[in-house]
């Protein structure tokens, strides 16, 4: 009985191994995958954020991997706070990408969560002399679902292209991906 109990924890604890990322305890990037894609089929609202660190290369070169590794923890902390209690989930979707999964949210909330997980990282005041800002920062892009999308990704990939567009904008910002659609079609009407 008491070996069945421990092979149980065991278990669990391999589970939990498997589909967590060992430096910042956040889901990782297949979890991630899997929520999303049952999130997409049964919400009628749904919002995802990327978010990327702003100049991190230039962080690792000036002050090492291990203190960049603990920048990351950091910032990591801040993205899984903002969906702890909630029905959301935050991941680490690549080196220093963070991706979050908002269920039953529109675009104007999910940016309101986008901007308060922007905000705490810099209020972290973790100096990054790289940074025209001076510190960490991260950049957001923001997308909801619209009838367009036809499946996860999809939403992802404008997700993605918000942030791209963030980045070029000058960094430190929320993007919303509904507000490069707008662009696209004004250009293409003159
Ligand atoms: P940008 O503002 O355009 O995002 O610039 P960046 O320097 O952040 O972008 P880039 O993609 O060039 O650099 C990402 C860096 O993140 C490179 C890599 O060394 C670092 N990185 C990725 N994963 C880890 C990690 O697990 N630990 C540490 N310490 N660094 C990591
Ligand atoms: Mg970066
Ligand atoms: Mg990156």
């Amino acid at each position: 009985k008491r070996m069945e109990d421990e092979l149980t924890q065991l278990n669990r604890r391999l589970t939990q191994l498997a589909a967590t990322h060992g430096l910042t305890g956040l889901t990782n990037r297949r979890t991630f995958d899997g929520f999303l894609l049952r999130q997409f089929e049964s919400c009628d609202e749904i919002s995802v954020l990327l978010l990327d660190i702003d100049s991190f290369k230039g962080y690792n070169d000036t002050y090492g991997h291990q203190a960049g590794d603990r920048c990351l923890q950091a910032v990591a902390k801040v993205i899984g706070d903002a969906t702890a209690d909630t029905s959301g989930l935050s991941a680490r979707y690549g080196g220093e990408e963070f991706a979050v999964v908002l269920p039953d949210t529109g675009e104007g909330d999910a940016l309101k969560v986008a901007e308060s997980i922007r905000l705490a990282v810099r209020a972290l005041g973790l100096a990054n002399p790289i940074s025209s800002r001076g510190y960490i920062t991260v950049s957001a892009g923001v997308a909801a679902r619209t009838d367009a999308m036809c499946d996860d990704s999809a939403l992802v990939g404008h997700a993605d292209s918000a942030l791209y567009e963030a980045k070029r904008l000058g960094r430190n910002r929320s993007v919303v991906s509904s507000s490069l659609n707008l662009q696209y079609v004004a250009s293409e009407s003159i």
